[in-house]
Formats: C-alpha cells, sequence, structure tokens
C-alpha cells in the first residue's frame, strides 16, 4: 500500500482502539486452544460485535419501557410506540427516505426480500423475466426461483468475470420487455466486490423495471442515500451493523409499496375486519402483521446513532486501507489463491491456501483466538463459478485493527507450515 495509505491507517488506530472499549465481546478474557487470548473477530459479514450502548438499550427498554405497541391506551404502551415509531423516524434519516411510510420493520434481510417477492408476484404472469446476479446471496435467489416455479417465471442471470466484477455491459444482451425486476447485492458477501448499482438502476429505470438493492453487506459499511441511489426497494439487516438480531428493514418506494398486497395477515396489517372479508391497513403497517420486534427497534436505533458518530465515511475508508494493510501482510504467502479482486472492493477476503482445507484452516486460526468463516457463504452459484466447493473468508469491520491482521498474518504462516 502507499505510503501515505500507510500514514493514514497507522493513524486511525487510536481513533479504533477508542471504539473498541464499546465493544464488551472484544475486550473479555477469553481461552482459545488451551490458553488466554484475545478474540480477533474477523466474521464480520456474518454478524457484528455489539456495543455497550446497543446492549444497554435492549436492557433499558425492557427495564424501563416495555409493553405492546399501536392499540395501547396506557402510558408505558404510549412510550413503547413512542420508542418503536421513533425508530423508524431515526431509520427515515439514516436513509434519507423520502417518507417514514416507506421503512417496513422485518426480521431481517431475508426477511425483507421474501415480502418482496412474495407480494410482487401478485403483478406478474406466466413469462415475465426477474434479473438476478450470478454473485447473489441466497436470500436474493431463492425467493425469486421460488416466485418463478409458482408463477412460470424465468430467471436471466448477470455473470462476473474471473477477478468478481460483475459484467454489466452484458445487460443490454441478456435485456428482454419481459423483465419486470431487477435484485442485485449492493456488495457480494464473498467477492466484496461493491457493484455499479446507481448504474444498474438507471439502466433498468430507462426501461421502466423497478430494481431491489440487496443491502446486506453494504448499508453497514458506506452511506446509503435511497434518494440519491433511487432504488426500489432495500433491503438489510440489523445485526449486520452493531444492532440486534432478528430485525431489519425494507425500505420501499411508497408508489410501489402501494401497489403491492400485504403477505401476512394479522394484528396491525388490518383497518378493520369482518367475518369473510377485511380492510387492508395504511404504510407501513399494511406490510407488519403481529406484534412486532419492539426492543429490535430501541435497540437499532442507537446501533444507527452508534454508527453514525463512527462515521459511515471513516468506514468505508477504514476498511479499504485495512484490507490492502492485509494484502501487504499476506498477499505474498504459498499457495495462497484470492477470490475477488475488483477495484471497487469492501474489507472482505476470501482465500484458499494449496493443501489446506478452508474448514481446516477456520479451526486452526480458532485455536488462535482468530474468528473467520469458512463455506460456501449461502452463495452456491457463485462457488461453482469460481469452481470451488468451498474458501475462506475473513470480513473486517471498522474495529479491527493493524495489530490483529499480523496476528492473522502469523497464524497462516503458522497453518502452511503444519497443515499444508
Ligand atoms: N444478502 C447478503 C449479501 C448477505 O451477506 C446475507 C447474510 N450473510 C443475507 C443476504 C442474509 O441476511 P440475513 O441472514 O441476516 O437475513
Amino acid at each position: 500500500m502507499k505510503a501515505a495509505d500507510l500514514a493514514e491507517l497507522t493513524t486511525a488506530q487510536k481513533k479504533v482502539n477508542a471504539l473498541r472499549l464499546d465493544f464488551p465481546l472484544l475486550n473479555k478474557p477469553l481461552t482459545f486452544g488451551g490458553k488466554p487470548r484475545p478474540l480477533v473477530y474477523f466474521d464480520n459479514a456474518n454478524t457484528t460485535q455489539k456495543p455497550r450502548q446497543v446492549i444497554g438499550a435492549l436492557v433499558s427498554y425492557y427495564e424501563n419501557s416495555n409493553a405492546n405497541v399501536s392499540r395501547a391506551i396506557h402510558s408505558l404502551g404510549e412510550e413503547s410506540t413512542r420508542i418503536y415509531e421513533g425508530a423508524r423516524d431515526r431509520v427515515k434519516s439514516f436513509l434519507n427516505a423520502a417518507h417514514r411510510e416507506e421503512i417496513i420493520f422485518t426480521r431481517g434481510t431475508t426477511d425483507s426480500i421474501n415480502l418482496v417477492a412474495q407480494s410482487f408476484t401478485s403483478l406478474l404472469k406466466s413469462g415475465d423475466e426477474i434479473m438476478v446476479t450470478e454473485m447473489e446471496h441466497h436470500a436474493n435467489l431463492v425467493p425469486w426461483q421460488m416466485a418463478a416455479q409458482s408463477l412460470g417465471l424465468t430467471i436471466k442471470v448477470l455473470p462476473f468475470t474471473d477477478e468478481g466484477v460483475l459484467q454489466i455491459e452484458k445487460m443490454p444482451d441478456l435485456w428482454s420487455d419481459r423483465i419486470r425486476l431487477v435484485a442485485v447485492t449492493a456488495t457480494s458477501n464473498v467477492l466484496g466486490t461493491v457493484n455499479p448499482v446507481a448504474e444498474i438502476i438507471r439502466f433498468a429505470h430507462e426501461r421502466g423495471v423497478p430494481v431491489l438493492v440487496d443491502g446486506a453487506q453494504s448499508v453497514a459499511h458506506q452511506k446509503v442515500d435511497v434518494q440519491a441511489l433511487d432504488c426500489d426497494f432495500l433491503a438489510f439487516g440489523s445485526h449486520k451493523m452493531c444492532g440486534p438480531t432478528g430485525f431489519g428493514i425494507l425500505y420501499g418506494k411508497k408508489e410501489w409499496l402501494e401497489k403491492l398486497p400485504p403477505v401476512q395477515g394479522g394484528g396491525n396489517m388490518i383497518r378493520a375486519v369482518w367475518a369473510d372479508h377485511f380492510e387492508t391497513n395504511v404504510l407501513p403497517y399494511k406490510f407488519e402483521a403481529g406484534t412486532p420486534h419492539m426492543d429490535g427497534a430501541a435497540g437499532f436505533s442507537v446501533a444507527l446513532d452508534y454508527l453514525e458518530s463512527v462515521g459511515l465515511d471513516f468506514i468505508y475508508r477504514y476498511e479499504k486501507l485495512l484490507l490492502a494493510y492485509t494484502m501487504d501482510k499476506v498477499g505474498d504467502l504459498p499457495g495462497l489463491h484470492v477470490y475477488g479482486v475488483a477495484p471497487e472492493k469492501g474489507g472482505i477476503l476470501s482465500f484458499l491456501i494449496d493443501g489446506i482445507h478452508a474448514h481446516d484452516l477456520a479451526a486452526f486460526l480458532d485455536t488462535k483466538g482468530i474468528a473467520i468463516r469458512a463455506g460456501h457463504h449461502c452463495a452456491h452459484p457463485l462457488a461453482r463459478r469460481l469452481g470451488v466447493v468451498s474458501t475462506a473468508r475473513a470480513s473486517f469491520y471498522f474495529y479491527n485493527t493493524m495489530a490483529e491482521v499480523d496476528l492473522f498474518s502469523d497464524a497462516l504462516r503458522e497453518a502452511i507450515a503444519k497443515l499444508s
């Protein structure tokens, strides 16, 4: 990496080390391989650790505000509703959405995408087409395949290069006037590639087609402004961005959400019910059947405050620098194969080392206190395209440090000596 970048990364360690103090699990004495060692948590694409501010918000919700939302007349119910609806305003401002009704609370990215896929089918008929990419997580593939199976739709797949760059130049060739929706990940959870989503959206919109963006790996790592991006739907989850598990967001443009029917029936999504029919509630409630994840909303709101105080631009830049530093440290390892070397890339390193199975490598690193993921990363078509069954994946967040990368580099060298 360039000397100026190294200096910038080195300077940033002070800020990062101060932030780390907010994360109980990063500061706990733990035992790995029979020895007390600090945790080196490089599995952030899977889920992130939580700062004490978020943990505190969850505890505080239950200690001070717990009651069911919406229909409550009593004070505590009103307080809980205030927190829950306040979280909606918080997400609206975080995304710069035009209307609070465009923010639907879900269980996570997968739930958000399934909601759109199930609802959108009401607008489709046999012979219609959905365009996805070859680097999608199963969560942004299988829901469309399920819709395709039940309705007789065709799935069109945009490929990527050996470097892991999406071949958007192939969009015109693959395009047809039967395409009804494009579903694309903003950042690949395996390759780390940051896709030119704005360009894809422009291309689809010129042809009158909406775009759903899977933001699971992007919203936590860079500033996403839904109005500037002009996406029609954006799905992401709280647990990959310092927030509680089981809570997520579906952003949808009002004009689309108004057109789409609800997919779940029950409390909150109704305006009135008779024995044989019902009237649907207004947005956003029409997509929020049942008692929601109130504590999730309370915690997520604080997670967004936390991320904005760290700075989304800082996070994006820092992870890029840390990845460059990592490549300087491990790039020359004998037998190393890196999957995904796109010029626009987030802090995700998927790799294999000749003669070592990804799972053996992950197990070995675990004895050193280093948590990485090994497997297909819920992206079978991508793995097939790469010609691998599994890869090892180290994925960073803003609280990872150069010192941790040094430990990772040493551990990989030891693994090569002992396992390959
Ligand atoms: N899309 C992408 C790109 C992901 O990385 C993930 C999580 N690995 C998902 C969707 C699904 O997220 P969740 O399991 O939190 O619903």
